[in-house]
Order: C-alpha cells, then structure tokens, then sequence
C-alpha cells in the first residue's frame, strides 16, 4: 500500500493562519515528518503545487493503489479545537479512515463529529469521481493556541499515529533491545496507543529476547519459563522426599 499525502493550500495560498504559523507550512512540516518516519511506503505529492488550484486530484498525479490522504488545519474562533476526518458524503468510511478518525480525536479531542461527511470539496468530489480513494484530515485548529503548541510540539506523534491508521511502521519502532525486554514497564508509554502497540509489538516480536540461542516469541518463552518451573517443582519434591525417608532435613543440607 502507498499513502500518498497531499498537504494542503501552497503555491502562495497560505490557507488559515494562527499564532504566527501558516496551515500550507505546517502541513507541509507534517507531511515531510511523516514521509521520514513512514520511508518508501510514503509519498509526499508535489508541495509546490496547490493541487485544490491546479485540480491535480486524477489519474494523471495519483498511481493506482495509493491512498490518498490531505492534510489541512482548521480556523474559527479561539474556543473551537479537535481534530477530525472528512469523507465524501454517501460513502461508507473505509478502516482507514476509521482508524484515523480514533486517533486524531483522541489526540485532538474537540469536535462534535469523528467523521464528517462531506459535499462540497472539490478535490474530494474529484476523487470519488476519478476512483481515488481519498480522506481529508483536519489535524486541529489553527486559531486555538492549545491546539497550535501541540501540534508544533508533538508533529513525530502525530505522525506516528497517522501511520498507524493506514498499517505503516514507523522508524525507530523496531524492535526492543533484549536487554530492555524483561525491564519493560507499560507505563512508561506516554499514551494508550503506543502501550497498546508495545504490548503487541512484545508478543508478536520473533527474535531470542533470553538470549537462549532459541528464536521464539515472547508468549512461547513465557511458556517454557513456566514449564521448566513445574519440571523443576517436582524434581524438588520427590528429593525431598527421598531425602525425608532418610531421616535427612532438606533446610539443613
Ligand atoms: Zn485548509
């Protein structure tokens, strides 16, 4: 799968403005964030062109397979925040775009709708009409300061998270060193997506975590860990045992 982003406005639209920054340049910072988080499954479109404008949504710029994602920020008033994802108005919303409309809402909480149905957007009307599969993301508002620091302040965990939605891996999301692993602690994620992930990413991981020269996953390990026990449990018993018809004290040897 390719996630093709097209980042929103440019080519001297700045789109909406708030607290110094413009919406064309900060999508196009996310855009390249989540292009070197999300390597060669992620291509970003032309930045320099304002595809709304040029009406680039067709065949001609969007490879068959990809899914198209447009990255924007709203504006209102200062008391309007959140996140959410648009849709063309009739289709059903596909796992992607319900996957990011759970994360961008969790993030970015705010707004009535998770999902918003819309009519009147031409990229997204020239998409269903070119068979583009195509979802526009509202990261947040501009215009509300609290939105605006987060975004600025965590754009990799955002990024992050859009991969996720769309099944990407992001770099730096390999696998734990294993002298990490037996240390590791859930709480120490910083929020419920990524203890989620790391908890699944421990399970499902395949390489030798004990060093025991065995490739196994971290549940098959357990396992052993707790066969070898009751091996061992009645090893001791029937020693003590023995030890007991002898007229020997086992806390004593
Ligand atoms: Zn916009």
């Amino acid at each position: 799968m390719m996630l093709l982003l097209v980042a929103g406005h440019g080519a001297g639209d700045s789109g909406a403005v708030g607290g110094g920054y413009t919406e064309a340049e900060r999508v196009r910072h996310l855009a390249a964030r989540i292009k070197a988080l999300g390597g060669d499954s992620v291509v970003v479109g032309n930045i320099d062109v304002n595809w709304y404008a040029s009406g680039w949504m067709n065949r001609a710029h969007v490879p068959a397979g990809a899914q198209v994602l447009e990255l924007h920020m709203d504006s209102a008033g200062a008391g309007a925040r959140g996140g959410h994802v648009e849709i063309k108005q009739g289709f059903a919303p596909d796992a992607y775009d319900a996957a990011l409309a759970e994360f961008v809402s969790w993030m970015f909480p705010g707004r009535a709708q998770k999902i918003r149905p819309r009519s009147d957007l031409k990229n997204m009307n020239d998409a269903a009409a070119n068979g583009i599969s195509y979802r526009l993301l509202e990261c947040c508002f501009i215009s509300n300061p609290g939105d605006l620091a987060k975004f600025n302040e965590r754009t990799d965990e955002l990024a992050r998270g859009i991969l996720a939605a769309f099944g990407i891996e992001a770099k730096g999301d390999g696998m734990a060193a294993p002298a990490d692993v037996w240390g590791y602690r859930y709480g120490d994620s910083d929020n419920c997506f990524n203890a989620l992930h790391n908890a699944s990413r421990e399970v499902l991981r395949t390489d030798d975590p004990s060093g025991r020269g065995m490739n196994l996953t971290t549940h098959e390990h357990v396992k052993w860990i707790a066969a070898k026990q009751a091996d061992m449990a009645a090893r001791l018993e029937r020693i003590e045992a023995l030890l007991t018809q002898s007229g020997q004290k086992p806390d004593e040897i």
